[in-house]
């Protein structure tokens, strides 16, 4: 989707004047894009219809930079589908955006999954576990999904992993009746009574946040909506989340429909979105539902889940990268000081090999690196295909380790004597150490680069 935008668009920036087909011809380009990336057809018609409403009002063909012009346009056009506010004036970009999750005092607020089987109900269940946890939130996971003797076991591997491997102040505690397990012919009343028991339980651990993982099946029918509804109105969920899953394309806003109609969802949960080439349709199901996405699972890792904001995914999917989410990312590592020292230093071109040793630390423990890649502005698209893993990081960790402070500081000082002489004592060959080099150089260019176009700053303004 991203690219096929870019494309369009870049026709229309690459020209000095606008003209009225200009215009009509790229949105027939736009068109084309969001429809192959399976967003819904009415949609997409309203998309186009008021994109080219305000394109065609005088003011963006007699605009200076027209071109620049309409992906402000399409940029907030694709803000208010995803349901977000686009930045009107300053005081839009200073306005926080509305957090995805509200707490209940006093607690425990109980937060309902749903969704058909595979959605990553479960999975999300999980990672929502860690994101609260990393907030200081005490969670208790409810295996309240009866139907398969697998689920509650995955869940209870899950709250595990999730208490050991993630770092924060919180807790994540797990709830299942085994007992209750056993009666699979009976699991409707079994689940009720399961959430009814969990949340009880609940209280009296003192948890901040009761997360009910339940049932699904393969298609929406009366049975899976019957338990659900069951569940809802002996617990009275302070939200209810529909999970859904990009990959599945038009099902996904089908399904989404069917669940909205018959529960009380407060928002929606989109998952692989990492994998997915058509996210369109998942993303049409805002507009489709009226019910707020609030967040996108981006991959299996149990950190991989990112609060959904319009501004960013809009500027995403234009190819303006993401420099908010990096920062974002960055900043469970790295203090906020820190990240806007580092982000002057890089608008400057004058991080050293030294800052950059430090962020290949602080990349590694942030997980998957191509992801992150994927988020950087402009070089993102072009640098997420490479194979890039651990080794190479530890080589180049190795590499830097080797160099003097001055080395480090100046990438002039690498004379060809000095870079064997770095290569021997990092075990890896003079090959790499030039490799490494420029590839620092060519960071440290694109990053001016971008600081020359307003860079950073005015990504930031544009993506919220
Ligand atoms: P459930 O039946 O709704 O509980 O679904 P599960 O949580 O068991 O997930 C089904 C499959 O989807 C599993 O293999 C998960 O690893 C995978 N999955 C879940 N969320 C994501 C995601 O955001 N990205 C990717 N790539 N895979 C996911
Ligand atoms: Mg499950």
């Amino acid at each position: 989707l991203s690219d096929k935008f870019e494309s369009a668009l870049r026709k229309l920036s690459g020209q000095g004047k606008i003209s009225e087909s200009n215009v009509r011809e790229a949105m027939e380009d736009v068109r084309t894009a969001l429809l192959e990336a399976d967003v819904h057809y009415e949609v997409a018609e309203q998309f186009i219809e008021s994109v080219q409403q305000k394109a065609l009002g005088q003011e963006v063909l007699a605009a200076v930079k027209p071109g620049e012009q309409m992906i402000k346009i399409v940029h907030d056009e694709l803000v208010t589908l995803f349901g977000g506010q686009p930045i009107v004036d300053k005081e839009d970009a200073v306005r926080p955006e509305e957090p995805p999750l509200m707490y209940v005092d006093p607690g425990p607020t109980v937060i309902m999954m749903s969704g058909l089987q595979g959605s990553g109900k479960t999975t999300t269940c999980g990672k929502l576990a860690g994101y609260l946890k990393k907030r200081g939130k005490k969670v208790m996971l409810v295996a309240a999904d009866l139907q398969r003797p697998a689920a509650v076991h995955q869940l209870e591997v899950l709250s595990k992993q999730v208490e050991d491997e993630v770092e924060g102040n919180g807790r994540v505690s797990f709830y299942s009746e085994p007992d209750k397990v056993a009666e699979y012919g009976k699991a409707v009343g079994a689940a009720v009574k399961v959430c009814r028991n969990a949340v009880e339980a609940g209280r009296k651990a003192a948890v901040d946040v009761v997360i009910l993982d339940t049932a699904g099946r393969l298609h929406v029918n009366d049975s899976l909506m019957g338990e659900l509804r069951q569940v809802a109105s002996a617990v009275n969920p302070h939200q209810i989340m529909l999970v859904i899953d990009a990959m599945t394309g038009q099902d996904a806003v089908n399904s989404a429909k069917a669940f909205n109609e018959q529960l009380e969802l407060d928002g929606v949960i989109i998952t692989k979105f990492d994998s997915d080439t058509r996210g369109g349709a998942a993303l049409s199901v805002k507009q489709i539902t009226g019910k707020p996405i609030k967040f996108i699972g981006t991959g299996e890792r149990i950190d991989a889940l990112e609060e959904f904001h319009a501004r960013r995914i809009a500027g995403r999917i234009l190819g303006m990268g993401d420099v908010v989410s990096l920062v974002e990312k960055a900043q469970e590592q790295v203090s906020e000081e820190e990240a806007m020292a580092l982000q002057e230093k890089m608008a400057k071109g004058k991080m050293t090999m030294d800052d950059f040793l430090v962020q290949l630390k602080r990349i590694r423990k942030m997980g998957s690196m191509k992801s992150l890649l994927g988020l950087l502005p402009g070089i993102g698209n072009q640098l997420k295909d490479l194979p890039i893993d651990d080794k190479q990081i530890d080589r180049t960790e190795a590499i830097i380790q080797s160099m003097t402070k001055e080395e480090r500081g100046n990438e002039d000082e690498l004379t060809n004597s000095r870079r064997r002489r770095i290569a021997r004592g990092s075990g890896t060959d003079q090959r790499d150490v030039s490799q490494l080099v420029k590839g620092f150089e060519m960071v440290g260019t694109m990053s001016k680069q971008l600081s020359g176009m307003g860079g950073v700053s005015r990504m930031k303004a544009l993506a919220g």
